[in-house]
Formats: structure tokens, C-alpha cells, sequence
């Protein structure tokens, strides 16, 4: 069995029922997904549209592709065709972008409302109150699914800082869920953790993590 086989199948018994493993794949070959999605993976994200366009042609047409990085407005038009699902909305232009290119496939595309909770300012996201804000004035966009909120905690080895940025995520979630999203069938999922810290991820309520690192390898840009 290969390395990538091998750390598939080790997260997917090590991760609790009802969190899905996103295996992000960018800047690897499409025969590292392949041995991924032999392993049994069906869901990947990457953080380029074209990159993510080339790979989904060559690969299995039944893969779950996921799109998780900073998505410039004039990229969406070329994943909305088939994109399972955007983590990284995070702006209201980019959401009618997203609205409007999902209309003219004729589809709903789901998405995650990026949330910035991170000590670094770059990062991307909402803020937790623009949050509040922008769910409260959002305007008609039938062709989008607002199906939960994305977060990455800081970059750091303190564990009380992740577990408290993953935490402030959690509540905002619990809170969205309640009220604004209380009648969304599609309001399900919290989107947290990475390589290294999805353990911390999922014990603060996790239902979506995003390995690259440990299953593929370190990344050469
Ligand atoms: C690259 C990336 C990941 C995966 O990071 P690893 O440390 O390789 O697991 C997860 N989420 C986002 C948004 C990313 O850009």
C-alpha cells in the first residue's frame, strides 16, 4: 500500500461519524489523488480554479471537488459548472458573483462563509460581527446555499490559542444555526482543522476537516 493509501485510511477509521475529510490535493500531480481515491477518497479541495479545473478533467468524473482558497470573482465563472462546494467566501461581491454564475448553469452551489478568527492579519474572512451584519441584509441569491462557515485558527503551537479560536468558531456556528439559519436544511456544516491541528479541530465540533500535508506530503510551490 502506498504512503497516501495508508494515511487515508488511518484518518478516515481515526475521525469520529458525521466529519468529512476534505484531502487537499493542490500543487500535487493528479496521480496522487488517483492513489487517493483508489485508497477510497471522494472528496478534494483545492485552492486554485485552474489548477482544480486541468485535475478534475483527467480524474474519476464522481469525486466531490471542493474549493477552499481565496477565489478571485473573475475565476468563479470556471468552477461553477460543477464545484461541489466554495469554503472561502468571503465577501458579499463574491457571493453574487457566485450567485449569478450558478444561475446561468442553472444549478445551486453551496457555500461557506469565511470567517476570520486568526491572530494574522493575513488570512482571509469575515469578521464575526461583519458576519452578523451580512447574513442579516443578505439580499436574494436563490442560486446560493449557505451551507456553513469556514475558519483556520493561528499559526501556532500553543494549543489553548486553536482551541479558543476553534471554539469561538463553534459558538458563532451554534449561533448562526439558531437563528438566522434555524429554517436552512443546508446550514450543516462547521469547516475546521487542518494537518495540524484537525485533532484539536474536531474536539471543539468540527463536521469538516481539510488534510494536505499528512496525506500527501509536503508541498513544493
Ligand atoms: C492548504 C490548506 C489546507 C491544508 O493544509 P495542510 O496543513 O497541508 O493540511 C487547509 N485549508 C486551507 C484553506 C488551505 O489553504
Amino acid at each position: 500500500m502506498t504512503n497516501i493509501a495508508q494515511h487515508i485510511q488511518e484518518l478516515q477509521a481515526s475521525l469520529p461519524k458525521g466529519v468529512t475529510l476534505v484531502a487537499v490535493s493542490k500543487f500535487h500531480p493528479a496521480e496522487a489523488l488517483q492513489e487517493a481515491y483508489d485508497a477510497g477518497q471522494r472528496v478534494f479541495g483545492e485552492s486554485r480554479a485552474q489548477e482544480l479545473v486541468a485535475k478534475a478533467k483527467v480524474l474519476p468524473k464522481d469525486i466531490e471537488w471542493h474549493f477552499i482558497g481565496p477565489l478571485q470573482s473573475n475565476k468563479v465563472k470556471d468552477i461553477a459548472p460543477f464545484i461541489h462546494l466554495i469554503h472561502s467566501i468571503d465577501s458579499l461581491k463574491l457571493l453574487q458573483e457566485v450567485n449569478k454564475q450558478a444561475a446561468k448553469h442553472g444549478r445551486s452551489v453551496r457555500v461557506l462563509l469565511e470567517i476570520h478568527v486568526a491572530a494574522e492579519e493575513t488570512k482571509h474572512g469575515f469578521g464575526i460581527e461583519e458576519c452578523r451584519e451580512l447574513v442579516r441584509h443578505l439580499p436574494e441569491l436563490p442560486n446560493v446555499r449557505i451551507s456553513g462557515i469556514m475558519g483556520m485558527a493561528t499559526q501556532t503551537d500553543d494549543e489553548r490559542q486553536i482551541r479558543q479560536e476553534f471554539h469561538t468558531l463553534h459558538q458563532l456556528f451554534a449561533e448562526l444555526k439558531a437563528t438566522t439559519f434555524k429554517d436552512s436544511e443546508d446550514f450543516t456544516i462547521l469547516s475546521m482543522g487542518m494537518s495540524h491541528d484537525y485533532r484539536l479541530a474536531v474536539e471543539e465540533g468540527s463536521t469538516m476537516v481539510r488534510v494536505g500535508t499528512y496525506i500527501f506530503g509536503e508541498r513544493e510551490y
